[in-house]
């Protein structure tokens, strides 16, 4: 027989074990990988979404994205140590409506399950007017909207951090009323062109919904996406409009080859308005690097050169 000493011990020796086992568990429960921070690290798509994932996390997320300033998301060819950023990080936000068809093989490509978020979640689609019926996904471009990805996104990293969940919204509802000012400016900044100079015309279809939230005709050389290139006959439609319409200036954009637009400026003489900002936002650190600078830009370049 034991004493009741020695009882006690194994009692004991068997708790700590136990303790022990649950700790490593636990941190099993984090990525494979020993990670070397607290923060939920982010993946994105693209600029834009990651800048309002930023504004919604601030100092609790580590982000990145895959595309990177200035980069064509429609033509986007992943790089090697894209899966690696994939699996790495604990989430991954996404546009959807089709702009990223190379992101599910990214993430297979990345080891599978991973927690995909559709930050577009809750909006219904423009479609493809050229008959394709596809959604376009530019759907930033509506200020509006921008507040259901700036939603979607703080209920996720709430589902993820709940002991941050003030923090979160807190951010959150700061930022739904900057978007709501932003929102009411840029209208009040269309507003200052004649209505018969509401025309944008740019490389791509980027700005339908711009245009229809904030009473603009829209014309894009390319279609709602680059892939697709354009015909002899698109720019002879629009060296037509242009000159029928007696329309000024045309735009170029930060993440399209501007050349063929260049051309249909010299030969129309529509000069070039400016360069938007369309798939991406601006340069890092610069107001332009924000979603909300971008859009203030634009708006400004649209504004000073059709008015
Ligand atoms: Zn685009």
């Amino acid at each position: 027989m034991k004493s009741k000493n020695q009882m006690k011990k194994i009692l004991l020796m068997l708790l700590i074990y136990v303790f022990a086992l649950s700790l490593m568990s636990c941190g099993g429960k984090q990525s494979a990988d020993t990670k070397k921070t607290d923060k939920i690290i982010t993946v994105s798509t693209i600029t834009i979404i990651n800048d309002v994932v930023k504004n919604i996390g601030g100092d609790k997320v580590e982000t990145r994205s895959i595309c990177g300033v200035g980069i064509d998301p429609h033509t986007y060819k992943a790089k090697p140590n894209d899966p690696r950023t994939v699996s790495e990080s604990d989430v991954v936000f996404i546009n959807g409506f089709g702009l990223e068809h190379w992101i599910e093989e990214m993430v297979r490509n990345a080891g599978g399950n991973k927690k995909v978020v559709t930050v577009t979640e809750g909006i219904t689609p423009m479609t493809d007017e050229k008959g394709f019926g596809d959604p376009d996904p530019h759907a930033w471009f509506n200020v509006q909207y921008v507040k259901t990805y700036a939603n979607n996104i703080a209920k996720t990293l709430i589902e993820m951090d709940k002991k941050n969940e003030s923090y979160y919204k807190e951010n959150l509802e700061s930022y739904l009323k900057k978007l709501d000012s932003l929102d009411n400016w840029v209208k009040a900044g269309i507003q200052k062109i004649p209505e018969q100079k509401r025309v944008l015309i740019t490389s791509h279809d980027a700005f339908r919904y711009f245009g229809k939230a904030y009473g603009l005709e829209v014309r894009g050389l390319q279609g709602i996406s680059t892939e697709a290139k354009a015909q002899t006959e698109d720019v002879k439609n629009l060296v037509d409009l242009i000159k029928e319409r007696k329309l000024s200036s045309v735009f170029i954009e930060t993440s399209v080859n501007p050349k063929l637009l260049e051309e249909i400026s010299k030969e129309t003489g529509a000069r070039v308005g400016g360069t938007l900002y369309s798939d991406s936002v601006g340069d890092e650190g610069t107001f332009e690097g924000t979603y909300i600078g971008a859009v203030t830009h634009n708006v400004n370049t649209i504004v000073n050169a059709l008015k």
